[in-house]
């Protein structure tokens, strides 16, 4: 295997000043310029939780897809207000705890874009208490959350169709 010498993206040469680092996605040999370390939060991987090396289009392409699990509709209980449950696609929890809701509940929109739904019903968090012992003596107690929900494809109604879809409900083409 030819060893590669210059950054795969901007093309500069690896000095002993400029690094060469390997994309977790593509494996491309990338400088230091032109990596980005994010946290991967691919259940399925290996690396899950743990912190990895991205190039930056390979960034990029995750951003955008970050972006459309914002979109995910998360809800505390199956009544979603204005949307139609269309099919249930199943169980999703988070595979770690986080210290921060919203990083649980983020790593769960994440992984229903990726079993293809809109939606995550049902939504709820769990807490999880840890303790740590200080040298003072005392114990002091954190918690880390956990979260989990049921991923299902919703389709909103808009007001002129409600009329349509009861038609096509009663047997109409
Ligand atoms: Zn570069
Ligand atoms: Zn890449």
């Amino acid at each position: 295997m030819a060893k590669v010498t210059h950054c795969e993206i901007c093309g500069k040469k690896f000095k002993w000043y400029r690094w060469r680092y390997e994309c977790k996605q593509c494996g491309k040999n990338v400088c230091g310029k032109c990596l980005k370390t994010v946290r991967d939060i691919n259940i399925k991987s290996k690396t899950y939780g743990k912190r990895i090396f991205l190039c930056k289009d390979c960034y990029d392409n995750l951003q955008r897809e970050y972006k459309k699990a914002k979109d995910i509709i998360v809800v505390r209980s199956s009544h979603v207000g204005g949307h139609k449950t269309i099919r249930i696609l199943g169980e999703i929890s988070t595979g770690i705890a986080y210290e921060d809701f919203d990083d649980a509940k983020f790593e769960l929109q994440y992984n229903t874009l990726k079993m293809g739904g809109n939606a995550i019903l049902n939504y709820k968090y769990i807490r999880h208490k840890y303790s740590q012992i200080t040298n003072g003596g005392g114990t002091y107690y954190y918690s880390l959350f956990t979260a989990r929900g049921t991923v299902a494809v919703v389709e909103k109604i808009q007001k002129s169709q409600k009329r349509v879809a009861k038609k096509t409900e009663l047997g109409e083409s």
